[in-house]
């Protein structure tokens, strides 16, 4: 074994092998993989094999297809057979909701590139006989869904590494991280110790203790896992030989099952409600090629309504149940990326789908490692989505029901129970009381709407208008009208602070500072002139005689902004980055009457011109000492007021109090983002991501190219010169009864006229890769690159866009969606050009370039 390494990747299952693979052929070839027993000695030996590109997220959906599209490559270079059976497979619907829901996926792969159809419940029979069709109101069909042989795959990954120069040590375990102050990493292993610049834990179902071994505590919890192998079937050696095919993949909703043909028989497994965690607090070094016990009774639900969708295989008998452990974090999605708060130590681990996701996992990270950035946008596998709070129970809890759900439909307004509440504000109780009705945003309890008094505070859940669709309209008038009050600590806080924080600032964000008692908004972007952050930052009075800024941004982002921040702070320290979290808290007030409240507590003159629009000022209110913003997402007068938690019942009694004379009400998080849809106002992760550029995320008066040297100028000043070739726009929608959710396809009739440019990105600016090794650039919808939109047609009409988020604006009356077209269509604000799909249905759209509330922003400004 050698004795220093570039990098160390720890564990020799499928996403180990994978991450060594792409490293090497990133160019990385002085790389190992230690292994403590054989290749795929963890989870990967037992999976099930099975594939497919469909995922919540359309960015992990277009790593997974990249992942399907790898094997041949890697069967070819290796030489070893991942025995592909590409059979595709169909999903079941068995309730309206369920298609509902189908139709939404499906409208979504349109613009993914992906070759989905809505089929009948006879159609998937016709695909495999043994169902009873009469359970199913409908299916979808993908092609590309099959399954495989694990080892052989795993396997083939690390041959293919080793061709490339990399080197593999087995039956050795990692047993101790230690890191010299010049950043190198002491890999103390069973046989020596290995000096490496990278660490990447690809421990799998050890990737929990391999954190711990780096003071990390990752959100990854193992759960047991059974599917069962019938005896050879009569009926499906006869649908082999009668139609020359195999049987296709299964998946219902319903039992929460998959199911499709294994050799003669048929392989089922399940997601089952009663499920168990394996070794929920440590996992045993000498566990190895075992399997656990079978539990019949557990999954004797599942089976119950398997047996009844599928008769065909209750007759079978059951050869075998194969029971054993895997891993998921919190929302079923892998842990990917550069840990933050740590240099060079990365993750790619809590891989629940190896065999559909280990593929573009180890590009992603390999990208990441090799030239800074992973090259996608891949925020739904970041390592850094995840918060504090996720600690070994939550983090428990939160995958056991996200197993149990595993296929279950999440509705656009359903918030998920378990764990909760985590983290409360001291208005918790009072919120509750006023009969609030909670959403969980980062761990933290939020407001989200108000039930009438008397109503039972509990969303209906629905892909519909709901129950809060009138109290977030009153919520919404009383505000515009009167004056709101609603929560907002669950904005991201961050205090930075010394000498040149002003010119480290700057050269991070977009925008020029703010003078001292003033405020700017500022998008931040990468090297590759990419959104990766959009703040509102304050200049603070100096402490101590240093400079002191303030800044908010999303919340969902803190981990992934820090990570951004640190690596970018300068190494003598002079600089200082807090982030608050929940010490810092906040409410903001808004509508036409929130000055006259505010006046009433505060003992400074905050007229119109001693207190501008977008001034910062330290000041008491209420008698507590306060930080306020003369700014709102709501886009009316309004004010942002943050304070120490032990301070905010102080503060929140007293505007109530105050408020009374002017009919102030409690609004909700879902009435603030009403409100900013009406004021076209974008959001950060729906329409600000790092698949866009400033100019097409329509940022231009925050980009001051002029200003100085900032990270990302170059490529911003690129796109400026050439010209965004996509750009955000606002529409307002023709919906019935339901408004858009994001990711719909907005169809233009366009005629023969091709607006051929139109791709969603999902890759950008970092170098990928082609099957023989070489450099590509641009984008490439085979690696994730982007989604061929172009290509769907409908008479004069085609897809040219999709959607980013949107909603019903309640004070205008309208619905609204806000999404990314053809830079060339932008500004068209022509009737009957658009139409956006709303549960499969296509609806008129019209692009409404002004926003439709107080379009001068005057009301904000008076
Ligand atoms: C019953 C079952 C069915 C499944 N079906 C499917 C399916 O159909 N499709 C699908 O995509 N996925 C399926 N899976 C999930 C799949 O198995 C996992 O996604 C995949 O195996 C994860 O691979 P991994 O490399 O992350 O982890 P693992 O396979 O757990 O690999 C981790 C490796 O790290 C090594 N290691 C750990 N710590 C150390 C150390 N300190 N030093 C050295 N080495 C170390 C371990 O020995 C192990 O070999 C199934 C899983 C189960 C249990």
């Amino acid at each position: 074994m050698k004795s220093h390494s570039k990098a160390v990747v720890i564990g020799g299952g499928v996403v180990g092998c994978s991450v060594l693979y792409h490293l090497a052929k990133a160019g990385w070839t002085d790389i190992m993989l230690i292994e403590r027993s054989e290749l795929t000695s963890g989870s990967s030996w037992h999976a099930a094999g099975g594939f497919h590109t469909l995922n919540g997220d359309p960015n992990v959906a277009k790593l997974q297809a990249y992942t399907v599209q790898l094997y041949k490559e890697i069967e070819e270079i290796s030489g070893q057979s991942c025995s592909l059976h590409l059979t595709g497979g169909v999903m079941m619907a068995d309730t309206p909701e369920r298609m509902d829901f189908l139709r939404l996926a499906h409208a979504k792969g349109r613009y993914l590139g992906m070759d989905t159809e809505l089929i009948t419940p006879s159609e998937a029979k016709a695909m495999f006989p043994l169902m009873d069709e009469t359970n199913f109101v409908g299916a979808m069909w993908d092609p590309v869904e099959g399954h495989l042989d694990p080892s052989g795959t795993t396997h083939a990954y690390a041959k293919a590494a080793r061709k490339l120069g990399a080197e593999i040590v087995l039956r050795n375990r990692v047993v101790e991280l230690t890191q010299e102050v010049d950043g190198t990493w002491n890999v103390v292993t069973e046989q020596g110790t290995v000096k490496a610049e990278h660490v990447v834990n690809c421990g799998g179902l050890w990737a929990r203790e391999i954190g711990r071994m780096v003071g990390v505590e990752l959100p990854v919890l193992a759960m047991e896992h059974m599917y069962l192998l019938t005896e050879p079937m009569p009926e499906v050696e006869e649908f082999n030989k009668s139609t020359g095919r195999e049987m296709i993949g299964v998946l219902d909703f319903k039992g929460e099952i998959y199911t499709r043909q294994e050799r003669n028989g048929i392989l089922l497994g399940t997601y089952e409600k009663a499920c168990k965690p394996w070794s929920p607090v440590n996992t045993p070094w000498d566990f190895g090629h075992e399997l656990l016990q079978p539990d019949i009774d557990r999954i004797a639900p599942s089976l119950e309504i398997g047996f009844k969708h599928f008769p065909g295989i209750e007759k079978a008998g059951i050869k075998q149940i194969i029971n054993g452990p895997f891993t998921f974090a919190l929302d079923g999605n892998p842990l990917v990326g550069p840990v933050q708060g740590l240099t060079n130590f990365w993750c790619a681990c809590a891989v629940m789908a190896g065999f559909s996701q280990g593929g573009g996992v180890g590009l992603a990270l390999s990208n990441w490692m090799v030239h800074g950035d992973p090259g996608f946008d891949v925020w739904g596998m970041d390592v850094a989505r995840f918060g504090e709070w996720a600690t070994l129970r939550y983090t428990n809890a939160k995958v056991r029901e996200n197993y149990s759900r595993r296929f279950s439909i999440r509705f656009p307004n359903e918030e998920l129970p378990a764990a909760r509440p985590a983290q409360t504000t001291p208005l918790y109780d009072t919120m509750l009381a006023n009969n609030a009705v909670m959403g969980d945003s980062w761990g933290l309890e939020t407001p989200l709407w108000f039930a009438p008094r008397g109503s039972e505070p509990k969303d209906v859940v629905s892909f519909h208008r709901s129950n809060d669709f009138r109290p977030i309209g009153e919520e919404v008038r009383a505000t515009r009208e009167r004056v709101g009050i609603t929560e907002i600590a669950n904005f991201a806080k961050y205090e930075v602070s010394g000498p040149g924080a002003e010119d480290f600032l700057n050269r991070l964000m977009t925008n020029r500072m703010p003078k001292t008692g003033r405020i700017v908004l500022t998008p931040m972007l990468n090297e590759f002139g990419r959104l990766i952050g959009d703040f509102t930052i304050a200049k603070a009075g100096p402490r101590g005689g240093e400079e002191r800024f303030m800044i908010w941004g999303s919340s969902a982002a803190q981990k992934y902004h820090m990570r951004w921040f640190e690596k970018h702070l300068p190494k003598d320290g002079s600089i200082r980055i807090h982030r608050f979290d929940q010490t810092l808290v906040g409410l903001s007030i808004a509508g036409p009457k929130s000055r006259d409240l505010l006046q009433k507590l505060v003992d400074v003159d905050i007229s119109t011109k001693a207190f501008r629009f977008m001034d910062f000022r330290e000041m008491a209110v209420g008698g507590a000492p306060c930080m306020v913003n003369r700014i709102t997402y709501t886009g009316d007068l309004g004010y942002e007021i943050w304070m120490a938690p032990a301070y905010q019942r102080l503060v929140y009694k007293a505007i109530k109090e105050a408020g009374e004379e002017f009919g102030l009400v409690d609004f909700g998080m879902r009435a603030l983002l009403s409100m900013r849809l009406e004021k076209n106002f974008p959001t950060w992760f729906r329409e600000l991501r790092p698949i866009y550029g400033p100019f097409e995320g329509s940022m231009n008066r925050f980009i001051k190219l002029e200003k100085n040297d900032f990270i990302g100028r170059e490529a911003a000043a690129k796109e400026q010169a050439e010209g965004p070739k996509l750009r955000r726009v606002s529409f307002i929608v023709d919906a019935a009864d339901a408004d858009v959710m994001g990711d719909e396809p907005i169809w233009a009739k366009v005629g023969g006229k091709d607006y051929g440019t139109v791709e969603k990105p999902h890759g950008y600016g970092a170098p990928r890769f082609d099957a023989g090794g070489k450099e590509v650039r641009g984008s490439n919808a085979a690696e994730g690159g982007a989604s061929a939109v172009r290509g769907i047609v409908d008479g004069d009409w085609r897809v040219v866009g999709w959607v980013t988020s949107g909603g019903y604006a309640h004070y205008v009356e309208k619905s609204m969606a806000q999404g990314y077209v053809p830079a060339a269509l932008a500004e068209n604000e022509s009737a009957g050009l658009f139409e956006i799909e709303i549960l499969g249905q296509r609806r008129p759209a019209r692009i409404n370039v002004e926003p439709p509330f107080d379009p001068s922003g005057e009301k904000m400004r008076t």
